[in-house]
């Protein structure tokens, strides 16, 4: 098994019927990206930059957030590396970072959140990610995206850093900006945002949480983590319609993309790239060259007729079963 799967660890696959499915790495680390490498990724899907805040006692400077974005731009000069900036909050809480305790963290003061009320700590990002996209293959992502309001607050505090720089003499040019769709508002409302972005990326970790009001860290309620309800799944499908009409691209960055049964299921509702951990991109790769998207396409459609997780989960499963 191992072996077959290695064959395909450096191609750009395609499914059986042609369709190539862009297969990308969530890192966190330098030493992911070896990783990334190693086990073919087609790009980074998803950098999340909660490490170089979380390693130290203090808010690292821009230099030192510079050399991190930097040897990252550096190391996948041909490919894209989607950086999303700070997630903190909820789950991931610190001393220094003044979040005071909250009854409801994953409904309080989280990701963009936190970054739009500290805009002199959200600059100071924003310019590091800026200056290190030397080989222009950084692209800009914001976290938990809510309304439009904070969309065009977070894109305002991107301009200032842009001028900023400029007055510095240091020539940057905008980069593709897209948000995670992972609060149920965003992913309801997508038509209105696909106007002032490039891309965007479902988080669909928080998107189920958010949905079924269901915190994520609970084992009490965790059987409302429910990644193939048909409502969630009509959801999805939704959003790719409506970003299609806009010429967007929609990805996946939650973990349903290393699920080989739920990435089936993602594909065959039109999303375009998967992003996940490195370590299951060989599998994914395989598999889906074993697929046809056409089949995935109808699996996906008589999904979204039936009415529960389970039985959606079962339907999957018996494709699964025919096919291996
Ligand atoms: C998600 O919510 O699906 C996601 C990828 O973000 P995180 O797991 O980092 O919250
Ligand atoms: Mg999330």
């Amino acid at each position: 098994e191992k072996e077959k799967f290695s064959v395909v660890k450096d191609l750009k696959i395609v499914t059986k019927d042609h369709k190539h499915i862009p297969i990308l790495a969530n890192i966190g680390t330098l030493e992911d990206i070896d990783e990334s490498i190693h086990f073919g990724a087609d790009g980074i899907g998803l950098l999340r930059t909660e490490n170089q805040y979380m390693e130290q006692n203090d808010f690292p400077t821009e230099d030192e957030l510079f050399e991190f974005y930097q040897k990252i731009s550096e190391r996948y000069q041909d490919k894209k590396i989607v950086v999303r900036t700070l997630d903190i909050g909820g789950d991931k809480n610190l001393s220094y970072l003044n979040i005071r305790k909250e009854a409801n963290p994953f409904l309080g003061n989280r990701a963009i959140r936190y970054s739009l009320s500290y805009p002199a700590l959200f600059k100071t990002q924003l310019r590091a990610i800026l200056k290190a996209n030397k080989h222009q293959n950084l692209s800009i992502m914001f976290p938990m995206i809510s309304t439009i309001d904070e969309l065009r607050q977070a894109k305002s505090i991107l301009h200032d850093a842009i001028s900023s720089l400029k007055e510095e003499f240091i020539e940057v040019i905008m980069p593709p900006l897209g948000i995670m769709v992972e609060v149920p508002s965003t992913a309801i409302g997508i038509e209105k945002f696909l106007k002032e972005i490039d891309f965007i990326s479902i988080g669909t970790n928080d998107l189920i949480q958010y949905l079924f009001a269901a915190d994520r860290m609970n084992d009490k309620v965790s059987y409302l983590y429910q990644p193939y309800n048909p409502i969630l799944l009509k959801l999805i499908k939704d959003i790719v319609d409506k970003a299609h009409e806009f010429g967007i691209m929609v990805s996946v960055c939650g973990e349903m993309a290393a699920n080989l049964k739920q990435a089936f299921l993602l594909i065959g509702l039109g999303i375009d790239a998967l992003s996940m951990h490195s370590n299951v991109i060989p599998e994914i790769k395989y598999q889906f060259q074993q697929t046809y998207l056409s089949d995935l396409k109808s699996l996906a459609n008589q999904a979204l007729q039936l009415e529960t997780n389970i039985e959606v989960h079962d339907l999957v499963d018996e494709y699964l079963k025919k096919l291996l």
